[in-house]
């Protein structure tokens, strides 16, 4: 089955259909309160002072609004911005060329910040401090360093994982924002702000319906509403509603609780440990996964709505992952709880 958190696996046109619904400005920007109000004050401070904004810093797990926010903010600044991602930097000389072609003001958005090579990241720490590069010329006794200038830009990065980023570059960004997860009015009012983009109205219960299953995540819940609304127009429905919703929802296996194939085969697998923690490899190993989508992708939705416990031994289900999976807390290791 399609996985439908997994943002790789996006088709082209999945992805354009996505950028027609991204928000353009702070009043589409649905949530975030916290991170909204701090960066407006930020912004509009720089401003004043016709200074670029400082170096930004978003974390947190995909599909929660990185992007969006790092166009947003362009959009604010009136600034151009440069949209690309760590894998595409390869060398030196690929972030020297980006960094070249800058301009006063400009943003550079760099997406999974946390997969740059270090001697890619080496000239990313002075170019954020110093707005200067050194370029090494040549090789051997003959080689030259040319120092060039740059203008003042702003780089705003995204990553998954916080944690493997270097110190060194962790502590030039001059603001980092962790995203949150969104409820599910928040949820179902980006949902209903698509639907009038798309055309095909929503009515109020079948877009909280879908906010309920879409894992706290905005682009699981606008890809849901895609697959809602192809059943809505196949039964040549005008509008999307609450009856088909929920016909829809549990043909696509889309389970009530907003997890997913991969959330129950996780949690399934730690109830199998009845009651004892799991170590991180074993974990990744059973579910055919690597280490760090089991941590950034699949854990911090089910640890942030308590059906996870990551302990020194390892992860663990909880009461309530029982509970909602239906199987009986094993007796001898209730008191592990
Ligand atoms: P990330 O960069 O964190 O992976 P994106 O910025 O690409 O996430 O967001 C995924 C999709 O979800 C985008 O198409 C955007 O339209 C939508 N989206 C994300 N956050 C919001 C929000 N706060 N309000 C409205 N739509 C949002």
């Amino acid at each position: 089955m399609e996985r439908l958190v997994e943002i790789e696996m996006f088709n082209s046109e999945e992805e354009n259909i996505e950028r027609s619904l991204r928000p353009s400005a702070w009043n589409e920007y649905i949530g975030q309160e916290q991170i909204k109000k701090n960066l407006g004050v930020f912004i509009e401070a720089s401003k004043k002072r016709a200074e670029a904004l400082d170096h930004v810093l978003f974390f947190g797990p995909p599909g929660l609004g990185k992007t969006t926010l790092a166009l947003i903010i362009a959009n604010e600044m009136n600034a151009n911005i440069k949209v690309t991602a760590a894998p595409m930097i390869e060398k030196s000389g690929d972030l020297a060329a980006l960094l070249t072609n800058l301009e006063e003001g400009d943003i550079l958005f760099i997406d999974e910040i946390h997969r740059l090579s270090p001697a890619v990241e080496e000239i990313l720490y002075s170019s954020m401090e110093d707005f200067r590069i050194d370029i090494i010329i040549g090789s051997g006794p003959a080689a030259q360093t040319v120092k060039i200038d740059l203008p003042r830009f702003t780089l705003i990065g995204a990553t998954t994982r916080a944690g493997m980023l270097s110190n060194p570059l962790r502590d030039r960004f001059g603001m980092s924002f962790r995203m949150q997860f969104y409820n599910t009015q928040e949820l179902s009012k980006i949902i209903a702000q698509a639907s009038l983009k798309l055309d095909k109205e929503i009515i109020h219960e079948a877009s909280m319906e879908i906010a309920k299953r879409s894992r706290g995540t905005p682009r699981i819940a606008l890809r849901l509403l895609r697959r809602v609304r192809d059943f809505a127009d196949v039964a040549e429905e005008l509008h999307i509603n609450h009856t088909r919703t929920q016909y829809a929802l549990n043909e696509l296996g889309i389970n009530s609780h907003g997890f997913d194939e991969m959330d129950l085969r996780l949690l399934n697998l730690l109830v199998s440990a009845n009651g004892r923690a799991m170590g991180l490899s074993t974990i990744a190993a059973s579910l055919s996964e690597d280490e760090g989508t089991v941590e950034d992708v699949l854990e911090p939705y089910l640890i942030a709505n308590g059906y996870l416990e990551r302990t020194a031994k390892g992860r663990k289900a909880t009461r309530m992952t029982y509970q909602v999976l239906n199987i009986s807390i094993p007796q001898d290791n209730g008191a592990l709880f």
